[in-house]
Formats: C-alpha cells, sequence, structure tokens
C-alpha cells in the first residue's frame, strides 16, 4: 500500500473492525461480542476489480457493507476518493451514494416485487433528479440506454421481477446499480443464485459495464475460479482477517497461506491432469464470538507450530502486490517450533 500514490486509490481502509453485541443465555441476560470483521487494511485502485474470497460466514459481507457505510464501522477509517467517509452522514452521505452502489446476491428477493422494472432502475434517478437535473423525459431515456446495455428488451420496463428469470432478475439488479453511474460497486456474490450457464453471461455483463463506466468492483465471492476470472488481485479472509493478498494470476499458481492452499485444493477439476490432492481441513470454522489467539487458523491449520498458537502473525510482503501472514514465512521466527502435530504434512 506504501507504493501506491493517493490519487490511484479508490476505497482503502484503515483497520476497520465491526463487532456485533449478541444476547444470548436464559432471558437473554448474557451478552457476546461478534468480532465480525477486525483490523481489515485494504485498498482498491480506480479501475481496478479486487476479489474477497472465504468461506460463509467469514465476514466478507459484512466488511463490503460497512465500505459502503451501509452498516457503521465500530474502529478504524474507511476512505474513499482520498477522503475520509467514515462519519460522515446526512447530505455528504447522500452525495455519496451516487457513487457507491452494491449488486445484492439474490435477484429474487433484492427487487421489489411492487414496482416495475423501469421504477426499479430508475429509483436513484428520481432520488437525485433536483441534482442532477433530469426530468423524466431523460430518466426514461436513461433507463432505455440501461436495458440495452444489460442485454434486456425495451418492453421489459412495463414488467415486474416476477416475470423475469434469475439471469433476467440480475441483469435488473445490475441495471439498477449502474443507473447513477457510480464510480465504485460491491458485487456480493452475484452469481451464486444462478445456473451454470448464466453464470458467464453476467460475469461478460459485469467485465463490458466496468470497461465502459469505467468501474471499481469489490467482487465478493467463495468461488475462487469465479474471482479469479475477473479480479485483478484478490484478498483471501479467515474469521473476520485478511489472511492473504495476491494477484489474481498467482493465485492458482503460488498461494502461500495454508488456508488458501486448502480452499484451491477443494476446486473441482474435470481434468484429472489438473485435479490437486485435496487438503481436508480438520473441524469447523470456530465462531467469531471466541477468536482463537495467536494465528486464528491454528486449530485447523496442518503446518500450526507451537508459535501460532500464541502470536499473531505479521502481514509479510512477499512480492509484488503479494502479503500473507503466516510464521512460516516469517525469516526471523524461530525454527525450533514444531508442527502440532508431525505425522501431519
Ligand atoms: Fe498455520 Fe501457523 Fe501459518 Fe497460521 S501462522 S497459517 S497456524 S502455519
Amino acid at each position: 500500500m506504501n507504493d501506491i500514490k493517493n490519487t490511484d486509490c479508490l476505497i482503502r481502509t484503515e483497520n476497520i473492525s465491526k463487532f456485533f453485541e449478541q444476547k444470548t443465555g436464559l432471558f437473554n441476560s448474557k451478552k457476546e461480542i461478534v468480532r465480525a470483521v477486525e483490523n481489515i487494511n485494504i485498498h482498491i485502485l480506480k479501475g481496478e476489480t479486487v476479489g474477497l474470497v472465504g468461506e460463509s460466514g467469514c465476514g466478507k459481507t459484512t466488511l463490503g457493507r460497512t465500505i459502503l457505510r451501509l452498516i457503521d464501522p465500530t474502529n478504524g477509517n474507511i476512505f474513499f476518493d482520498g477522503n475520509n467517509i467514515t462519519s460522515i452522514s446526512g447530505k455528504e452521505l447522500r452525495k455519496l451514494r451516487r457513487n457507491m452502489q452494491i449488486i445484492f446476491q439474490d435477484p429474487y428477493s433484492s427487487l421489489n416485487p411492487r414496482f416495475k422494472v423501469k421504477h426499479i432502475i430508475a429509483e436513484g434517478l428520481y432520488n437525485f433528479k433536483n441534482e442532477l437535473k433530469l426530468d423524466n423525459i431523460s430518466i426514461d431515456k436513461i433507463v432505455s440506454e440501461i436495458l440495452e446495455k444489460t442485454g434486456l428488451s425495451k418492453d421489459a420496463s412495463t414488467k415486474y421481477p416476477h416475470q423475469f428469470s434469475g439471469g433476467q432478475r440480475q441483469r435488473i439488479g445490475i441495471g439498477r446499480a449502474i443507473a447513477l453511474n457510480p464510480k465504485f460497486i460491491v458485487c456480493d456474490e452475484p452469481l451464486s443464485a444462478l445456473d451454470v450457464s448464466i453464470k458467464s453471461q453476467i460475469l461478460n455483463l459485469l467485465h463490458e459495464l466496468k470497461k465502459e463506466y469505467k468501474l471499481s468492483y469489490l467482487f465478493i465471492s467463495h468461488d475462487l475460479k469465479i474471482t479469479a476470472s475477473i479480479s485483478d488481485r484478490i484478498y483471501i479472509m479467515y474469521l473476520g482477517r485478511i489472511i492473504e493478498e495476491l494477484p489474481s494470476s498467482q493465485l492458482f499458481k503460488n498461494p502461500f497461506h495454508p488456508y488458501t492452499k486448502a480452499l484451491i485444493s477443494a476446486v473441482p477439476e474435470i481434468d484429472s491432469d489438473k485435479r490437486r490432492k485435496r487438503i481436508l481441513l480438520e473441524g469447523d470454522v470456530p465462531s467469531p464470538v471466541s477468536i482463537p489467539s495467536g494465528c486464528p487458523f491454528h486449530p485447523r491449520c496442518l503446518k500450526a507450530m507451537e508459535i501460532c498458537k500464541s502470536k499473531t502473525p505479521k502481514y509479510l510482503k512477499k512480492g509484488d502486490n503479494h502479503f500473507v501472514a503466516c510464521w512460516l514465512y516469517d525469516q526471523n521466527s524461530d525454527s525450533r517450533h514444531k508442527t502440532q502435530d508431525s505425522s501431519k504434512s
């Protein structure tokens, strides 16, 4: 991050954390803190697509929504185009909304079933009608252009969401996200609810729109192959923390972190020559209420050493845009530390 000019950077987070309080026990008498996201430092350059990958429940969506200021961070700072947006509100936040949009995971529940497509796509345009000096005719024109760009027919504007397939609904959601000509879009698992045949169409559409609108994406997914195909760089997340960052070209060739390697080993391959030896992780993902000490991955890591149980690994630079948080790659760590179970490899 130190090598990157502020002017190139669209989004930057500085030690962002998001904790939730949850009540448990008899009569909800006990309070627990869910540490959904902790001390996250990421950046997204102008025109860049950054992937965010990890298992379900690791905090990907919480991080995406925190960056968009849909939820407030507990600690840390968020910068958009060089401006600190962590505590802005009112008019300033409203202005920011024009530049930051989201495409939701579920194209069925994310569209209001009582609105016609025209109103869904134009909702933001109506909200900013005065600021953008738009009248109803110009809004209709923009909606028609968006329908064309997203591959929907003109008569789609007078129909309701239930009259469309899942892929078409996601196109409507994408149309809504680009209507205000934003700079940044969080794509929150936009393909996970779609059929395989539709996924590549939507992926191509996102790619084309990115070029045309000069967009930056944060592409959230648990699918490594899809994420690598659309992203320039990828962050790997585990239990609310970033544990590796690498160029997407390196994801399958040169991953470092044992967790990244385990995720990659689980990617299905049709070609038997390309199949990797599966790394089976033991146990479940620990609860974000009681995050393990040291390296949070140590209870499941096949390479864990004594130091991993008590000391948090530093985030080390291991190459161009390649960083990893793992004691295995820290030259200064004590080489006498043994793996938890030497029979594991
Ligand atoms: Fe495994 Fe230790 Fe590296 Fe964590 S720091 S991933 S426990 S080897």
